[in-house]
C-alpha cells in the first residue's frame, strides 16, 4: 500500500480530505500532537488516540541524542518503542539543532553541533537526517532544511532558501524509493512572495509526497503569517498535502485552514496543559486563578474528556495549585481533545460547505470570553 492523499471536499480555499498510509488513515485538516522524546508528556498512547489523533510528531534532534536512532532501530523502531502503531511524522532536526544545540557550524554540507545535553559532537546533513528518520521508522519524513530566521532581509532569505533547495534535492536522493513512506519538501522564502514562488517551483521540480510551509510561526506574528498564507499554499501543488509546521494557537489554525493548509503540529496544547492553562471554545482559561476555587462546574460544558466529565474546575484548580501530576495529565487530555474537536468541526464544516459560518461562530464564542465566575 502506498501513501495517498485525496481531497474529499472544498470550501473556498479550504480542503477536507484523507491521507492513507499503511499504518492508518489521517483525516485532514489534521492536528498532530507532539511526542518530542517518544512520548506525548503525561498521556498514554491509547489516551492520545482517544482524543482523536490520527498521527503524532516525533523530534529527530531529541531522539538522535537520546536514546539515539540506532538504539531505537535495534529495539524495533519508534512505533514499537513508544507503543504507537499509527502514523508518525518526524521533523528533520534542522529547526531544533539551530534553536537548541551549541557550537553550531553551518556549511554547505550540513550543520555540525554540540549536544545541549552532554556536549557530544554531531553532524546533521540531509543524508544523515534521512538515515535517522529511516532508522526511526517514520511514516512521513521531512526534508532537511534551514528554517530562515525572522526577520531576514531579502538577500539573506534568498541565500537561505537556495541552500534549503539544494538540501531538498539531496534529501530526495538520500530518501530513495520507499513505498508506503512519504517524504515532504519544505518551502522557504521568508515573507517574500517571489522567493516563496521560486522555492515552490524548485520543490515541485524535485517532486515530493507533500509540502510544508516552513519559516513561519518564528516570531513574525499572525497578521504577517496570514499575509504569507494568502499566497504560499496556492504556490504548492494542489493535489498534495500542505503542512504548516509548528502552528499553532486555535485561531492560527482556523485562519490557516481557511487559506488551504491541511496539517498542523504544535506543543501548545500539551505544554500549556502542564502549566495550568486550558483551551476552550471561549478562549484560554488559567486554572491557577483563584476564581475557580469554589467552582463546581466543568472546565468546558459539552466537552467529553475526563477532565470535564469527571472533575470540577475547583478540583482542577486544586491539583494545579499543588502541582500534582494529575493536573498536567487532565489538562493535557482536555487540550488535545479540544484541538481535535476543533479539527473535526473544521472538517465537518468544509464537507458541508459552511466553513464561513463555522468560523464566525468560532470567533463569536471566543469574543465572549470564559464563563462568568460563580
Ligand atoms: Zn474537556
Amino acid at each position: 500500500m502506498r501513501f495517498a492523499f485525496q481531497i474529499e471536499a472544498r470550501d473556498g480555499r479550504a480542503r477536507q480530505g484523507r491521507i492513507d498510509t499503511p499504518r492508518g488513515e489521517i483525516r485532514t485538516p489534521a492536528f498532530m500532537p507532539v511526542g518530542t522524546a517518544a512520548t506525548v508528556k503525561g498521556m498514554l498512547p491509547e489516551q492520545v488516540r482517544e482524543t482523536g489523533a490520527d498521527i503524532l510528531l516525533g523530534n529527530t534532534y531529541h531522539l538522535m541524542l537520546r536514546p539515539s536512532a540506532e538504539r531505537i532501530a535495534d529495539l524495533g523502531g519508534l512505533h514499537k518503542f513508544m507503543n504507537w502503531d499509527r502514523p508518525i511524522l518526524t521533523d528533520s532536526g534542522g529547526f531544533q539543532v539551530m534553536s537548541l544545540a551549541n557550537l553550531r557550524k553551518l556549511t554547505e554540507e550540513g550543520v555540525r553541533f554540540a549536544s545541549h545535553v552532554d556536549g557530544s559532537r554531531h553532524m546533521l546533513t540531509p543524508e544523515r537526517s534521512m538515515e535517522i528518520q529511516r532508522l526511526l521508522g517514520s511514516d512521513i519524513v521531512m526534508a532537511f532544511d534551514e528554517c530562515t530566521p525572522f526577520p531576514a532581509d531579502e538577500a539573506l532569505a534568498r541565500a537561505s532558501m537556495e541552500l534549503s533547495m539544494r538540501w531538498a534535492q539531496r534529501s530526495r536522493e538520500a530518501f530513495g524509493d520507499r513505498p508506503g513512506y512519504a517524504l515532504f519538501g519544505i518551502q522557504q522564502g521568508s515573507v517574500y512572495k517571489d522567493l516563496r514562488a521560486e522555492s515552490a517551483e524548485a520543490l515541485t521540480a524535485i517532486g515530493f509526497d507533500g509540502y510544508a510551509i516552513g519559516g513561519l510561526a518564528v516570531g513574525e506574528g499572525q497578521e504577517l503569517m496570514f499575509d504569507v498564507l494568502d499566497y504560499a499554499p496556492g504556490q504548492l501543488p494542489d493535489d498534495k498535502p500542505r503542512y504548516l509546521m509548528g502552528v499553532g494557537k486555535p485561531d492560527d489554525i482556523v485562519g490557516a485552514v481557511q487559506r488551504g493548509v491541511d496539517m498542523f503540529d504544535c506543543v501548545l496544547p500539551t505544554r500549556s496543559g502542564r502549566t495550568g492553562q486550558a483551551w476552550t471554545a471561549r478562549g484560554s482559561v488559567n486554572l491557577r486563578n483563584a476564581r475557580h476555587r469554589d467552582d463546581p462546574r466543568p472546565l468546558e460544558e459539552g466537552c467529553d474528556c475526563p477532565a470535564c466529565t469527571k472533575y470540577s474546575r475547583a478540583y482542577l484548580h486544586h491539583v494545579v495549585r499543588l502541582d500534582e501530576m494529575i493536573a498536567g495529565m487532565l489538562l493535557t487530555w482536555h487540550n488535545l481533545r479540544y484541538y481535535q474537536r476543533l479539527m473535526a468541526g473544521l472538517r465537518g464544516a468544509i464537507a458541508t460547505a459552511r466553513l464561513d459560518a463555522f468560523v464566525a461562530e468560532f470567533h463569536a464564542l471566543r469574543a465572549q470570553g470564559d464563563i462568568d465566575p460563580i
